[in-house]
C-alpha cells in the first residue's frame, strides 16, 4: 500500500488494520550508556491477553506516558515496531511474510513483574 493512500483512510479503517496481537504492549528497556533497546516479554498492565485489547484504549496516552498513538503519518518511522505488527507489514515488505505467533502463554502482566526483576524478562524473540 502507497502512503499517500494511507493518508486517505478513515479513522475507522485505520484502526481495523490492527490485529491486535498485543506486542507493541511489550515493554522495552534501553541501556542508559549505550542506549541500546531490548525487548522484553513483559506487558502493559492495561492490556487484556484474553480478549486482546487495550482496556483504557481512549486515555492510554494520557495513563502510560510512552504509550504511542500510530498514526498513517508516524507508522513509518518507527523501527521499533514489531516485525509482524499489521502496520509495519502494510508498508515494509520485507515483513509481509512474518508468521503471527501469539504472544499468549509467552508474555507476562508487569503488574505481576517485580521490578528488580525485568532484565530477566529479555527475550530474543523471532517476531519481535
Ligand atoms: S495503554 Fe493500552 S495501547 Fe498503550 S501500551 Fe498499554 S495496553 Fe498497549
Ligand atoms: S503490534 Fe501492530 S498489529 Fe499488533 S497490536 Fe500493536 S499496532 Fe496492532
Amino acid at each position: 500500500m502507497d502512503k499517500r493512500d494511507w493518508l486517505k483512510i478513515s479513522e475507522s479503517e485505520w484502526e481495523a488494520i490492527c490485529d491486535r496481537c498485543g506486542k507493541c504492549c511489550l515493554m522495552t528497556l534501553e541501556d542508559e550508556d549505550s542506549g541500546d533497546m531490548y525487548h522484553t516479554n513483559i506487558l502493559c498492565r492495561y492490556y487484556d491477553i484474553e480478549n486482546r485489547l487495550c482496556t483504557v484504549y481512549e486515555k492510554r496516552c494520557t495513563l502510560v506516558p510512552n504509550c504511542l498513538k500510530l498514526t498513517p503519518e508516524n507508522v513509518d518511522k518507527l523501527p521499533f515496531m514489531p516485525k509482524t505488527c499489521a502496520y509495519r507489514k502494510l508498508f515494509d515488505a520485507a515483513y509481509k511474510q512474518q508468521p503471527l505467533k501469539s504472544i499468549k502463554g509467552r508474555a507476562v502482566s508487569e503488574s505481576e513483574v517485580q521490578f528488580a526483576d525485568l532484565e530477566d524478562h529479555i527475550v530474543d524473540w523471532e517476531d519481535l
